[in-house]
């Protein structure tokens, strides 16, 4: 027998030949096994490899941060040489591409508006004549005073007018912030109230500024507010002809910020006007109001 043409499987060669197939076997088998893991392999690796178009924008993004950072080293040099630039500033420095995105990504402070105080409402001053002191000035056989009468007008036209939004001070006649030589008590409006005798043979009302005025026109303006709205309130005639130095050198009105607009007004007489001056104080102090509103609000009451 030839042995060389009739192999047997026993036949070491054709165990050698046939031998490889195995392990090919076990390859393709494994390979077959394995290729859910390697698909997934990949399937990841392509998923995190970026796309064409990602990979652009990634180049783009690194080439604005790149100049971002440029500028960012310009900026920083720009503070340390000059200190805290102005916005408009670390624009201009900044790279062409980058001087629109700026403002888009940086707030830019704009400068705070300083807040503009409240104006505090204008000061009206007040004189109660005669209160405050042991003087109470004319003085009624029966007991009326001049002092309850002005003590109360002031007091009216005062809730009058802080009803309408001023500031008011009632003063005594001698009161600590009237100053000779100071001079610093500074109201817009300085009304000094007073009345006449206790007479029967005259009547009326009068007005009166300071004859050596600082500002004379406006003080004008001043006693022609209060002297026509008084007497359309009080329906008292102006008394002609009885505007003495008492009352355009009434010492008050030396007293206060010569440029402080002043006067002074004598209500009435005690004995002719009498039922005015005791029954309708609230409209005395409703002229007095009115009369230094116009001049406040700027009328030139012709
Ligand atoms: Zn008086």
């Amino acid at each position: 027998m030839n042995d060389e043409r009739r192999p047997t499987t026993a036949d070491p060669s054709t165990s050698l030949r046939a031998s490889p197939r195995v392990p090919h076997e076990s390859r393709n088998l494994s390979s077959a096994i394995e290729t859910p893991n390697r698909v997934r392999r990949a399937m990841k690796s392509n998923a995190s490899a970026p796309s064409p178009i990602r990979r652009v924008w990634l180049e783009r993004f690194a080439r604005l941060a790149l100049i971002a950072a440029i500028g960012a080293v310009f900026g920083a040099l720009w503070f340390a040489v000059t200190g805290t630039p102005r916005p408009a500033q670390v624009i201009a420095l900044a790279p062409a591409p980058l001087q629109t995105l700026i403002p888009t990504l940086i707030p830019i402070p704009t400068s705070t508006p300083t807040p503009t105080p409240t104006p505090l409402p204008p000061l009206v001053g007040l004189v109660a004549g005669h209160s405050g002191g042991e003087d109470p000035g004319a003085n009624c056989p029966d007991g009326l005073r001049e002092v309850d009468v002005t003590t109360d007008v002031a007091r009216r036209a005062k809730t009058l007018l802080e009803a309408r939004g001023y500031r008011v001070d009632i003063l005594a006649e001698f009161d600590p912030r009237f100053s000779a030589t100071k001079r610093d008590y500074a109201p817009n409006v300085l009304l000094a109230i007073h009345a006449d005798s206790c007479v029967y043979y005259a009547s009326g009302y009068k007005v009166a500024r300071a004859s050596n005025s600082a500002s004379p026109q406006e003080e004008d303006r001043l006693v022609r507010c209060v002297s026509s709205s008084y007497a359309a309130a009080s329906q008292l005639p102006f008394h002609e002809g009885s505007i003495t130095t008492a009352m355009t050198l009434y010492h008050n009105l030396m007293k206060i910020d010569p440029k402080s607009p002043a006067a002074i007004i004598e209500l009435g007489f005690l004995g002719s006007d009498r039922a005015t001056l005791v029954n309708k104080r609230e409209q005395l102090a409703l002229g007095i109001a009115n009369g230094v509103e116009r001049f406040l609000q700027g009328s030139g009451c012709q």
